[in-house]
């Protein structure tokens, strides 16, 4: 059994239209606001999961070096995610497992910070860090339309460290704690799924399924590289939780980070 809690590391601005790719807005600001630039506001909900042996984090948010370069995206209130796992009575240390869902800047910057004098550090120094081997792949040869969102200096001195762990299949990492792997958003995105105390699954999908507007399954970001993967990953996605007592942590909605009902209709 799990315990979890949220830990919101900031937000930042995304355009409506590239958010809902070919959905018109008539449509998609009935689910989810924007201001007059036509810009979304979008959360960075990463999870702490932990039991009597572990304690592992989902995603590490934009984290607080080089975010001046990003400022397109209008980064605001973003917190140092080592304050808030102190916040839930852990040390840096204590992580023993870092799960990034895929290595996009905005899941995986945290990983790494400066330090006053400049240089790198890896933010959780003991944590093995997962990673899908496909993307791994990616983020060193990244394709044209995911280039900008990758950035070496992120998660390139946890491999130096010896601390990536790259996975190819589906596993459970832990009794009750499983990975599974799903292309679509960008190849081998990590889903997380465990059972929490109250017997629940709780499942993370990232950007399989970033807001809770995104769970109509023609609803699919613009920035997906395989739009019709993306389809197929949700429509799975949505399956598997249909028998069971599940809960979805979205880690971009800013309004609905959680929710316990999923209505199939959606
Ligand atoms: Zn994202």
């Amino acid at each position: 059994m799990w315990q979890y809690q949220i830990l919101e590391t900031g937000f930042f601005y995304a355009d409506g239209g590239a958010m809902f790719g070919a959905i018109p807005k008539r449509a998609w600001s009935r689910k989810y606001p924007s201001d007059e630039q036509n810009g979304c506001v979008l959360a960075m909900n990463c999870l702490l999961v932990w039991n009597n042996e572990k304690v592992v984090l989902l995603d590490t948010g934009v984290g607080n070096k080089d975010v001046g370069k990003l400022s397109y995206y209008r980064f605001f209130d973003t917190e140092n995610i080592t304050d808030l796992v102190r916040k839930q009575g852990f040390e840096p240390e204590q992580i023993t497992d870092v799960v990034l869902s895929h290595l996009h800047f905005d899941h995986c910057g945290g990983c790494t910070y400066k330090d006053e004098k400049g240089n790198l550090k890896i933010t959780f120094p003991n944590a093995n860090h997962w990673v899908s081997a496909s993307q791994w792949n990616n983020y060193l040869h990244p394709n044209a339309l995911e280039k900008d969102s990758f950035r070496l200096q992120d998660v390139m001195p946890v491999k130096e460290a010896g601390l990536l762990q790259l996975v190819d299949t589906d596993i459970e990492l832990y009794p009750g704690f499983n990975i599974s792997l799903y292309d679509g958003h960008t190849a081998g995105q990590l889903v997380v799924s465990f059972i929490s105390e109250k017997e629940q699954t709780v499942l993370f999908p990232s950007d399989v399924i970033p807001t809770k507007a995104h769970l109509s399954n023609e609803w699919i970001s613009a920035y997906d590289t395989h739009p019709l993967k993306s389809l197929a990953a949700k429509i799975k996605i949505k399956k598997e939780t249909e028998s069971k007592n599940t809960c979805m942590v979205f880690y971009h909605d800013a309004y609905h980070p959680r929710i316990t009902r999923i209505n199939p209709k959606e």
